[in-house]
């Protein structure tokens, strides 16, 4: 059974209360196939009123996280025979992704390591694998990156998701945005459930909603489309989007319909 354990070094653990005591991520947790671990480095502060930050060399304002806390609290969990691929959250580190969280997935022992006020003194490097920003924004800490990696690699580990949370259909699983749903009711102040959706024709269903990937992703995220792996039948769909052809006129072609066969 693959499990993955992470280790958040982080001076809020509380941060990580609610986070893992909700939904997916806490059932996981209680299934045994993640475990969230926090340290927090003010345990290895030495003045009695636990300092872990201080004035940064050269000027300037804001202060700065001190390397020797963060760097105890990395020994102690490798101490314990822990051996953790190491992420520090940073603005400019690599854009995290679903790409990237497919490679963490993969991992057994991940640490992020969670920055405050301008951020970690430039040493605590020394023990990072990658460098991961959540996106072109300043946050105020770590702490927010951090739960988004984890909630996002939690889901991939097999077993964490169930049938009712499926991942197939998640956007992004296989480069394209996901197709629209509906639930009950059919029929909402006039605004009515498509009636493809309705039918009960499985395979007529499965094409549609492959349409829709398709023009969602070619209206919202065309460069998503260039890197995707297109089937025949895909670049089929995406020629008739282009031009401007109807979903029936395109369903009923004689080609079509027996690739359709083919595949479904
Ligand atoms: N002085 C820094 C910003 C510090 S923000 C600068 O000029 O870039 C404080 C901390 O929040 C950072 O050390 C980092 O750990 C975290 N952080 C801020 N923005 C982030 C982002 N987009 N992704 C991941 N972590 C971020």
């Amino acid at each position: 059974m693959k499990k993955i354990n992470f280790f958040v070094i982080t001076i809020f653990p509380e941060f990580f209360d609610c986070f893992k005591n909700t939904g997916i991520v806490s059932r996981g947790i209680k299934n045994g196939l993640i475990n969230i671990e926090t340290i927090n480095p003010r345990i290895f502060a030495k003045d009695k009123h636990k300092t872990v930050d201080d004035v940064v060399y050269g000027g300037g304002p804001g202060m700065l996280l001190k390397p020797e806390p963060i760097l105890k609290s990395y020994q102690l969990v490798k101490s314990k025979g822990h051996n953790p691929y190491v992420l520090l959250t940073e603005p400019w580190g690599r854009k995290f992704d679903q790409k990237f969280a497919q490679e963490l997935s993969q991992k057994e022992e991940i640490m992020i390591i969670c920055g405050r006020y301008e951020g970690v003194d430039e040493r605590v490097k020394s023990i990072v694998d990658e460098e991961v920003s959540i996106g072109d924004f300043i946050l105020s800490g770590g702490e927010p990156a951090a739960l988004v990696i984890m909630d996002s690699v939690s889901r991939l580990i097999p077993g964490v998701i169930g049938d009712k949370d499926s991942l197939e259909v998640d956007s992004f699983h296989d480069g394209l945005l996901g197709y629209p749903n509906y639930t009950r009711p059919a029929e909402y102040e006039g605004m009515k459930v498509p009636d493809i959706l309705l039918s009960g024709n499985h395979k007529l269903i499965k094409v549609w909603r492959r349409w829709k990937q398709i023009e969602k992703t070619l209206q919202k995220r065309p460069d998503l489309l260039e890197k995707a792996d297109l089937s025949e039948l895909d670049k089929l769909i995406l020629n008739a989007i282009k031009n401007n052809e109807d979903f029936y006129n395109f369903i009923n072609k004689k080609s079509v319909k027996k690739l359709v066969n083919k595949i479904f």
